[in-house]
């Protein structure tokens, strides 16, 4: 459903959306000189903490994503989703334990021979027998987390602090003798004592882990807490801090990147966000979020344009849509709909934008086959069709259309067809019935809607001459509805 990519501009056809399914919409291409500005009034306030342009991506759809309830990759997917990743540039590549089931092992071993850019880790068990069977995979780096809280203490594992610290301090040096990169994660560590938490930390650090994990297991975290506990722990440790955000209460993305100002150096994403429950921090949504705070940095390491197919490939693999809404690639991202909307971005689409969608290989749409268009949208339709119209015939052709919207929902087809017929009665002085196909309630409708218009385009236009007059005055109450 979403709008494809690769489709030639309309000129037209009803072209619009993948398999034409987008009525309604028009691509929009902007002029090359019009484009998204580079300079950023957004730029993040840097200061010696922040990572935001300067972080890495540990990509867990092969983990973290195996935990979706949707999901089983056989080992063909699991290769195809691994050398997408690489090729959108992530940094690491995280995959299910070896020691979940010899499949699991075989299909690490077989990712960790296909030589690709980004490091290989597993994620297991905080436990020698585990972490045995982890370095003899072929994996970059083995991640270790074990429960901390006082809920997983007493109901998961069943284990006290001197334990966990001197059975990861015995996980870690081990890990290190083979030559391995190692991180030591908490679970569920924003309801981890904290005191308990750095003396940890700490412990870890001093004998050399190259990351520490913390982990919003259960999604409860703000972005204020994550700030906090994050750049507490940065004054303690000195190795890297990775973060793990669940999106149980719709703080992942801001989660992960108030983690980036307070110090952490890797985010866990995985693509469309899947994971236990309703997820982790979307690899998409991150890309959104942080693009915003340095274009630079995002497109020179990723290749953004890559996003869109490597969501359709996870999709796929777990039977899902990708959502309307999803950041980025979503059906309706970069679709503009309300009249004031549509001017003010053929004009200049920064105004209502702040990603620009070519840097992700995507299109920007104009919605205007609706009761909300408004007339600059139509002259762009109608450049578009290659038709020639003045300015107070768009206008008047827009009315029609709006008129006809406020009847019957409208196709781009029933939109294009009112453009035409009204250019072609214009040239032949004829008076062709604008849609052929309406019945007699809707032509009756129809009528009466035009004469509605009619009313308000010169009430409306003796509003904006006073708008003209007094910039500040009073905006007028019209059909073109902001969102
Ligand atoms: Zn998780």
């Amino acid at each position: 459903m979403c709008p494809s990519i690769d489709e030639p501009a309309t000129n037209g056809a009803a072209t619009n959306g993948a398999n034409g399914s987008h009525d309604g919409f028009t691509k929009f291409e902007v002029p090359e000189k019009k484009t998204v500005k580079q300079s950023n009034p957004y730029q993040p306030v840097g200061d010696f903490l922040s990572n935001v342009s300067n972080f890495k991506i540990i990509e867990s759809t092969l983990r973290e994503g195996e935990q979706f309830a949707n999901a089983y990759f056989d080992t063909e997917t699991k290769i195809k989703i691994a050398k997408a990743l690489d090729e959108f540039g992530v940094d690491c590549i995280e995959l299910t334990s070896p020691c979940a089931s010899e499949q699991s092992r075989l299909d690490c071993e077989a990712i960790c021979k296909l030589g690709l850019k980004a490091k290989i880790l597993t994620h297991v068990r905080c436990h020698m027998d585990d972490v045995k069977v982890a370095v003899e995979t072929g994996v970059d780096g083995v991640d270790v987390v074990i429960g901390t809280s006082s809920f997983l203490r007493e109901h998961s594992h069943g284990k006290d602090m001197t334990y966990i610290k001197n059975t990861a301090i015995e996980v870690i040096q081990f890990v290190k003798s083979k030559g391995l990169e190692i991180r030591f994660s908490s679970e569920d560590s924003f309801r981890s004592d904290l005191v308990d938490l750095l003396s940890l930390y700490a412990a870890v650090d001093k004998v050399g882990v190259n990351r520490v994990g913390i982990a919003d297991t259960v999604g409860c975290a703000s972005p204020r807490q994550v700030y906090d506990l994050v750049r507490t722990l940065r004054g303690v440790v000195s190795c890297d801090i990775e973060c793990h955000f669940h999106n149980d209460s719709g703080c992942a993305i801001a989660n992960a990147y108030c983690a980036l100002e307070a110090g952490a150096t890797h985010i866990d994403t995985s693509v469309i966000g899947i994971g236990e429950r309703n997820g982790i921090t979307p690899l998409g949504g991150l890309m959104a979020r942080m693009i915003v705070a340095d274009r630079d940095y995002v497109k020179s390491k990723y290749q953004l344009t890559k996003l869109k197919e490597i969501e359709d490939l996870v999709a796929d693999s777990v039977e899902i849509n990708i959502p309307f809404n999803n950041y980025i690639t979503g059906f309706s991202a970069f679709t503009h709909k309300a009249g004031i909307h549509a001017k003010a971005i053929l004009a200049n689409p920064s105004t209502y934008e702040i990603i620009d969608p070519s840097d992700f290989g995507m299109t920007r749409y104009v919605h205007f086959a609706s009761r909300l268009t408004g007339w600059n949208a139509i002259k762009s339709r109608v450049e578009q069709l290659g038709l020639k119209m003045t300015d107070a015939q768009v206008k008047l052709c827009t009315a029609k259309i709006k008129a006809l919207a406020d009847v019957r929902p409208i196709a781009i087809d029933d939109a294009d067809s009112i453009i035409r017929t009204f250019h072609g009665n214009i040239q032949k002085g004829t008076d062709a019935p604008l849609l052929p196909n309406m019945t007699a309630e809707e032509k009756k409708l129809f009528e009466q809607k035009q004469k509605e218009l009619a009313g308000v385009g010169e009430k409306r236009s003796l509003e904006e001459t006073v708008a003209e007059e007094a910039p500040d005055a009073k905006k007028s109450k019209n059909a073109e509805v902001p969102a």
